[in-house]
């Protein structure tokens, strides 16, 4: 079969590796000139570093990733207020956690594709065509590639799924929140933040970090804002946002770099009504971003894309190979959402009140039960990836187009 897969992402490269596996000719289309340097820590644990271990990536990812000891919330002295041990909240989630910055789980996956995978980068789709026997995509250039399955796998704003689903409108759900995400190169910043990823203590704005290897320091920030709309200067309105800040936040915001070095968006699930049509399909945040707020969006993609494969292994059709991939992932990924809305009063704390609380409940999470339910508000309930792949018979609605 010839799978064309529209972005090289971490979704688009987990499924050229699975497409592969099975022996499929892969096209991987994406619009970046090259792969992309800049990035953000990435926690990656359950269900994506379940499929990670089930198709031989996790010693590359562990190798690639960092150990990180624990998160730690600091006020704007540097004072240590609340935090967790890393091991402690993966041992609640029942597995391992391995925290690795993006682009390198991109180097991961690329690495491992077989040489015949074609991936081109510089090839932006503007428009995928389904049909019965095969579908379409149509490039930024007029040109087309055929092929028998095209996978979506070009994220939040996808052109993949506005052919199979509608517009964006409706389908991505604006969250309430802003995020940006940068590297800076400080001595002193590193060694304040050490192997610790460090959260300021603050109320509806927040800025961490985690230490890298090489001396920089991976930067986030997450903010309320209404406007579904990103501003015009990210810089600048990082800069606003968090100017009142204390400990090594000043600095942070004098190295910040401007776009395109600096990401920028705004905090979005996306709800879409079906993931497939006759030969397209959507695998990753394309499907069903789940926000940064659940802390699983790339596990999510690596695992999905792994059902994915397995279930049109298993099927007689590419027709039922898609339902069941959609009937069994489907609720995995409604479960994590809502897990991710329910946990965002914690993550982002709206008066000092709640901040006080959450630093209890993180002292009490000393006691194994309380650091069970703090590691679900966290991460929300873990995913059981085997039983998802085990083979039983699901319901499959039928494909709608
Ligand atoms: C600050 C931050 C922190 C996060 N932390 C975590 C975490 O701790 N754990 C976790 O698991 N997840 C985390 N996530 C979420 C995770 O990064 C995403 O869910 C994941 O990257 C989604 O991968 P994807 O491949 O589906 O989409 P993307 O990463 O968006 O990739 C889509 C690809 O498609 C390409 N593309 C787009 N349109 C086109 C087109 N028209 N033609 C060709 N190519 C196209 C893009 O250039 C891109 O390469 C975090 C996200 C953010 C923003």
């Amino acid at each position: 079969m010839k799978v064309v897969i529209c972005g090289a992402g971490i979704a688009g490269l987990a499924a050229a590796g699975r497409f592969a596996a099975r022996g499929d000719d892969v096209v991987v289309l994406e619009r970046a000139p090259g792969p992309r340097p800049q990035g953000y820590m990435i926690d990656f644990f359950g269900p994506g570093h379940r499929a990670a271990a089930l198709t031989g990536l996790l010693p590359a990812v562990r190798e690639r990733g960092y150990r990180v000891s624990e998160a730690a919330y600091l006020d704007a002295a540097g004072r240590r207020r609340a935090g967790l041990p890393f091991a402690k909240f993966a041992a609640a989630q029942g597995a391992e956690l391995v925290s690795i910055m993006r682009p390198d789980l991109e180097a991961v996956l690329a690495e491992h594709l077989p040489d015949r995978v074609d991936v081109r980068y510089g090839s932006a789709v503007s428009a995928v065509e389904d049909g019965d026997d095969g579908a379409r995509v149509v490039l930024g250039d007029g040109t087309a590639v055929e092929a028998d399955l095209v996978v979506g796998a070009d994220g939040i704003h996808s052109a993949a799924r506005r052919r199979i689903v509608g517009p964006d409108r409706g389908l991505v759900r604006h969250l309430g929140f802003h995020t940006a995400a940068f590297t800076v190169d400080d001595p002193g910043i590193h060694a304040a933040v050490r192997d610790r990823f460090c959260m300021t203590d603050t109320v509806d704005r927040m800025v961490g970090m985690y230490g890298l290897r090489d001396g920089r320091v991976a930067v986030f920030t997450v903010h309320r804002s209404t406007d579904p709309t990103p501003p015009a200067d990210p810089r600048a309105a990082v800069r606003a946002e968090y100017g009142s800040l204390g400990w090594v936040v000043p600095r942070v915001l004098e190295l910040c770099p401007p776009a395109p070095r600096m990401y920028y968006d705004t905090v979005a699930q996306v709800v879409a009504p079906h993931w497939r049509g006759r030969r397209v399909v959507l695998v990753g945040d394309a499907a069903h971003a789940v926000s940064l707020l659940a802390g699983q969006g790339a596990s999510l993609a690596v695992a999905g894309a792994l059902v994915l494969a397995d279930r049109l292994d298993a099927a007689g059709t590419v027709a039922a190979g898609l339902a069941d991939y959609e009937a069994r992932w489907r609720p995995v990924v409604t479960e994590v959402q809502a897990d991710a809305r329910r946990g965002m009063r914690w993550f982002l704390p709206r008066t000092p009140g709640r901040l006080r609380l959450r630093r209890l409940a993180l002292r009490l999470a000393v006691l194994p039960a309380v650091n069970r339910l703090v590691a679900g508000a966290v991460a929300g309930s873990p995913v059981d990836l085997d039983a998802v792949l085990a083979d039983r018979t699901a319901m499959a609605a039928p494909a709608r187009t």
